[in-house]
């Protein structure tokens, strides 16, 4: 049966296996960030709403597991900023009694966080993971293109009190984008910023797909490699992505690749490691849906990235 507000459990090299929730059903976030991978933001705010309600969630999530499913987290997420989601601590409350003993993580950009009741309820998961690409003003405007209200002080501020009030794990995320905060000035106020904030880990990413713009670039090895060591960041490494290689019907095998390529833009590998199953039988899967003309492909690094036609 198919699911709306459910997807995966997909491969996170954060996390390993991981269920995601989507809690907002449509792009709303409070950001519009250039390197998007799930696209153009459609409602930009920082209104708290119960944009998909908690029951509405949480009965597809019992549907999930009355099918079978089986995960090692359950992370909140979507295609926009899930502590907008007023539902929150609820949907949290509730992963907790239909899928017991399995961590909540949630992803957030952070720019919620010096609200006290958005803090209160990420209290109830297990790991949070915040993003903050740069604590230089007009880069920030640059990059993620906040709405009015958001800025880097309001921003740090917010995750300096989680980390008083939180005592679950926290994984920092920086990502660069080429030319918009890889600065020298965003590297120093960040290594003053993080022992400040202590997240239990630091992860320093760049672009790997398609972002919302096509001037958004990664940046070269050697630049990770410098503000990994500035920061203190953990190293990665592909352990995750072995193993579970799964068997299912062409058709459902196509179903699996149409629900994630609906979510983001993927290289056959990446399908591969997020569903778990065989890279041939992902080929197999994409020639189907070519077949179906339901399928837009895209040249970018790492080899051509797939996406579903809307
Ligand atoms: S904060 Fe996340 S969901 Fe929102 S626009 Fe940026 S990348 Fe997309």
């Amino acid at each position: 049966m198919a699911f709306k507000y459910i997807f995966g459990p997909v491969m996170s090299g954060r996390l390993g296996l991981s269920l995601g929730l989507d809690l907002l059903g449509e792009n709303i976030c409070s950001m519009d960030c250039v390197y998007c991978e799930v696209g153009a933001t459609t409602t930009l705010t920082l209104d708290r709403r119960a944009w998909v309600p908690a029951r509405v969630i949480l009965d597809e999530l019992s549907r999930w597991v009355a099918e079978g499913g089986d995960t090692e987290y359950v992370t909140l997420g979507g295609s926009g900023e899930p502590t907008l989601n007023a539902d929150m601590g609820e949907v949290i409350r509730g992963v907790r009694r239909i899928v017991p003993g399995k961590p909540v993580a949630v992803l957030t950009n952070a720019s919620t966080l010096h609200l006290p009741d958005v803090r209160r309820e990420l209290c109830l998961a297990d790991v949070v993971l915040p993003s903050l690409d740069s604590l230089v003003p007009q880069e920030m405007r640059r990059l993620n293109r906040c709405v009015a209200g958001v800025d880097p002080e309001t921003v740090a501020q917010g995750l300096l009190a989680f980390r008083e009030e939180f005592s679950g794990a926290i994984f920092l995320e920086v990502l660069l984008a080429a030319g918009y905060n890889d600065s020298k000035e965003n590297l120093q106020a960040l290594q003053e910023f993080v022992p400040r904030l202590d997240p239990d880990r630091v992860d320093v990413v760049t672009l790997t797909r398609p972002g919302t713009l096509d001037a958004a670039r990664a940046v070269d090895e050697s630049t990770m490699a410098r503000w990994r060591e500035a920061l203190h960041a953990h190293q990665p490494h592909a352990a995750h992505a072995e193993a579970r290689v799964r068997q299912l019907p062409p058709e459902q095998a196509a179903d699996a690749v149409r629900s994630s390529l609906a979510r983001r833009p993927q290289t056959v590998l990446q399908l591969a490691g997020g569903i778990g199953l065989a890279p041939e039988r992902v080929r197999e899967a994409l020639e189907r849906l070519e077949r179906e003309n339901a399928l837009v492909t895209r040249e970018g690094e790492g080899g051509p990235y797939y996406s579903v036609r809307r």
